[in-house]
């Protein structure tokens, strides 16, 4: 009898090490060393802390192992209850945006151009900071501050090909109209979008508030009312690699993007294109040739929330994801949105992104009501302006989110931990300063090294 807390002991002590020992060869292949470090540590401390107690008087043994009880015990309700739930909010924008005002658009805006001219009459207030702006490197500049000519190039490839493409979006409607099934149309183009390469897909009613008011980029005549009048968007997600996100905010990051922005053009194209032989009217919208706000009509279609961030955080991917959408005429069957106010929480208490900003873009306070929608509205000019320094698309704040980190056993635990319970989110939150540090570095990838 005296031998099980001996047994019980030691087991626990094989285990504790196996399970952090796990944690660090995941922390290894992420090139985490400081979390590497830390778990390595643990695996020690821990296995030599539960066999060393077996071999204490049975007296010690017994107390060592109800305080472990105790210790699983209120880890498993941290886990398993839903503590702390929050109310999702619901608001939605009471006016339409024009794409005119967007910083890309702007930044478009040649001096002494008809649209150059027309926009800065009627925002005047713009003109200075836009001006200024212009005479900075810009992107993928050779004079910004992370200049590779190597990795300039490929990212500028890449976004030649979003270019071209950017006048295929739409295209001639077959004449015959096949009759189909709403619900067996939609769970096939899911599908197909999948087997194109989306990681997620969702369904969503086209609302007013989804469409920009006037055109600001892409094909058609600048400052035109855009009149989109499809019923269904078909919005999906494609990741961004966490190695090359990771070295945000040097080349590789822009390289990434560019490289995402072409597979999310791709797969919107030919998404449409399916459609559009299928007998009904469909539109992808892309990099520069947009009509919809992407991330409001991911939200409505339940890929995720708006984040701190200003864009959308998806619950297994964060902000590591670029989006497309396909608006179309073919009757779909709309996903039902479930809000997902365990994102908004853990962004309350995460910060970040914002703590870790280089252009101090992103708030760090709550939430304020703007045209009727409850969210945290980021600088996008002084975002922009880094990025005209830097020659890249930054992407700290997408490098640093706890939520980006990859695919992995570890990181989902956590992932379901911190849609379950406010007590998860605060303690993940803190793991995550532990582990990764509340001011990550930025890592190198040897192929990038040029
Ligand atoms: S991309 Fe960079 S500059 Fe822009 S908001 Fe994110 S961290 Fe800040
Ligand atoms: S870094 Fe934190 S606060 Fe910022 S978007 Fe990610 S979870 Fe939200």
């Amino acid at each position: 009898m005296s031998l099980v807390p001996k047994i019980i002991l030691l087991i626990l002590g094989i285990s504790s090490f196996i399970g952090f020992f796990a944690f660090f060869i995941t922390s290894i292949n992420e090139k985490e060393i400081r979390a590497a470090r830390i778990t390595l540590l643990i695996a020690v401390l821990s296995a030599s802390i539960f066999t060393g107690s077996a071999f204490l008087p049975l007296d010690l043994q017994l107390v060592i192992l109800v305080l472990s009880v105790i210790c699983l015990f209120l880890f498993l309700i941290l886990f398993l209850l839903p503590i702390g739930k929050i109310e999702p909010d619901i608001s939605i924008p009471t006016s339409r945006f024009d794409e005119r005002n967007i910083t890309f658009a702007r930044a478009r805006l040649i001096p002494g151009s008809q649209e150059y001219e027309m926009y800065y009459s009627l925002h005047p207030e713009n003109k200075p900071f836009d001006d200024a702006n212009r005479k900075l490197p810009g992107l993928l500049s050779d004079s910004s501050r992370y200049a590779n000519p190597h990795l300039f190039a490929s990212s500028q490839a890449s976004f030649f090909l979003t270019e071209s493409l950017r006048s295929r979006v739409d295209g001639e409607v077959a004449l015959r109209q096949r009759p189909l099934s709403s619900k067996k149309t939609s769970t096939y183009l899911k599908s197909l979008a999948t087997y194109y390469g989306a990681l997620d897909v969702g369904i969503t009613a086209l609302k007013p508030y989804h469409v920009y008011s006037h055109i600001g980029r892409g094909e058609g005549t600048y400052g035109t009312p855009i009149m989109l009048e499809h019923k269904y968007a078909i919005v999906f997600t494609v990741e961004m690699d966490y190695s090359v996100v990771a070295t945000a905010p040097t080349a590789p990051t822009v390289m990434e993007s560019a490289k995402q922005y072409v597979e999310s053009a791709r797969i919107a194209i030919q998404l449409a294109a399916v459609i559009r032989a299928l007998g009904y009217p469909a539109r992808a919208h892309i990099d520069g040739n947009y009509r919809v706000i992407a991330p409001l009509v991911a939200r409505d279609a339940g890929l995720g929330e708006i984040g701190r961030i200003g864009i959308l955080i998806t619950p297994s991917h964060g902000p590591r994801v670029r989006l497309g959408v396909v608006t179309t005429d073919i009757e779909l069957v709309a996903d039902i949105r479930k809000p997902d106010a365990s994102i908004i929480d853990f962004c309350n208490i995460c910060k970040k992104c914002a703590t870790n900003c280089p252009s101090k873009s992103i708030p760090i306070n709550e939430r304020q009501k703007i045209k009727g929608v409850l969210k945290w509205q980021i600088n996008p000019d002084t975002c922009f302006r880094y990025w005209y320094v830097a020659g890249t698309d930054c992407g700290i704040c997408m490098r640093v989110c706890p939520y980006s980190h990859p695919d992995s056993f570890f990181h989902n635990v956590i992932r379901w931990g911190i849609k379950r319970s406010g007590s998860v989110r605060r303690v993940a939150n803190w793991l995550d300063d532990f582990l990764y540090g509340k001011k990550p570095r930025n890592k190198h990838l040897h192929w990038t090294q040029t």
